[in-house]
């Protein structure tokens, strides 16, 4: 058990070093790893709140001894995307762009609007059938049937 907890913490250390993070609360870490702990009661301790595409990272850590027992993680959040401005509207037949900014973490960013499609409707009169878009008005070749 001693060996795996020890193990443990090497990953976490490695973890936060790799990521550059400063680990502010938990200089406590520093404390006599080696020593058994059975203590019976632990608690979360944030290391990384998750975020628009960052990882949440949790310590598990001792309430008498401090040694951290384990490392959790949360995945990223999505962006939450507002429109602010139509930059290009969206036709039948080509993409548009908007300028949104995600509510959650105040990115700003382009994104691309799918062009919508026609909105074909079909007539027919005097035995001619037409296809058009109510939108543009685009036309399809008149059928005589
Ligand atoms: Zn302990
Ligand atoms: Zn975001
Ligand atoms: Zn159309």
């Amino acid at each position: 058990m001693r060996i795996m907890r020890k193990k443990i913490l090497r990953i976490a250390l490695a973890l936060i070093m790799t990521l550059g993070i400063v680990a502010g609360t938990t200089t406590t870490m520093t404390k006599n790893v080696s020593a058994a702990c059975r203590h019976p009661s632990a608690h979360i301790q944030p290391v990384q709140i998750e975020s628009c595409d960052r990882l949440g990272i949790y310590f598990i850590v001792c309430n008498s001894c401090n040694i951290v027992l384990d490392v959790g993680y949360k995945e990223p959040l999505p962006h939450s995307w507002q429109r602010i401005t139509t930059i290009q509207q969206a036709t039948c037949t080509r993409d548009g762009w908007v300028y949104c900014k995600c509510t959650r973490c105040g990115t700003y960013r382009d994104l691309k609007v799918h062009a919508t499609g026609h909105s074909m409707v079909t007539t027919f009169e005097n035995g001619i059938l037409d296809r058009y878009c109510i939108v543009c008005g685009y036309r399809e070749p008149s059928i005589l049937v």
